[in-house]
């Protein structure tokens, strides 16, 4: 799996503006394969848990409200490289600071609603997968 997966997750604003469709389409376009993919609304719990590396911050009582507030679509992404391109793809975590053309410059409203989440390391997209998916679950 190492090297070659990423999590994703499309957030709730992303969600209720009707951009499933264009960001899994800038996804397929730049050659991501889908391995999983459910669409769910998260407990303030497991948001606590997933971003757990945040906890304490300025911005984290407010991240648990924001992604537990509304369904997600959670992805597990297959491609060579794909932690580091799908960084790429989806821009700068500030949409004011992603490069134009990415999935965050054309979809994000905000550095929190920032339309979606890419995993940062293998090592963290092992972690991610394992919390959303089953090995049963991925193809
Ligand atoms: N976030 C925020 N304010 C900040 C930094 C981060 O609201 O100052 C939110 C934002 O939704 C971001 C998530 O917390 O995507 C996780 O932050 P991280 O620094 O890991 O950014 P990412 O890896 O998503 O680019
Ligand atoms: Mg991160």
């Amino acid at each position: 799996m190492e090297g070659n997966f990423t999590l994703s997750i499309i957030k709730p604003r992303a969600v209720q503006k009707g951009f499933i469709i264009p960001i899994l389409e800038k996804c397929h376009e730049a050659g991501f394969r889908i391995s999983a993919m459910k669409l769910v609304q998260l407990t303030k719990k497991q948001v606590a848990g997933f971003y757990k590396e945040h906890e304490g911050k300025s911005f984290f009582e407010s991240l648990v409200e924001f992604m537990s507030s509304d369904r997600v679509v959670v992805i597990l992404f297959e491609k060579d490289n794909a932690v580091a391109d799908f960084r790429k793809l989806i821009g700068a975590t500030d949409p004011s600071e992603a490069a134009p053309g990415t999935i965050r410059n054309l979809y994000a409203e905000s550095k929190e609603k920032n339309a979606v989440h890419g995993s940062d390391s293998d090592e963290s997209a092992l972690r991610e997968s394992d919390f959303f998916f089953s090995k049963m679950e991925r193809f």
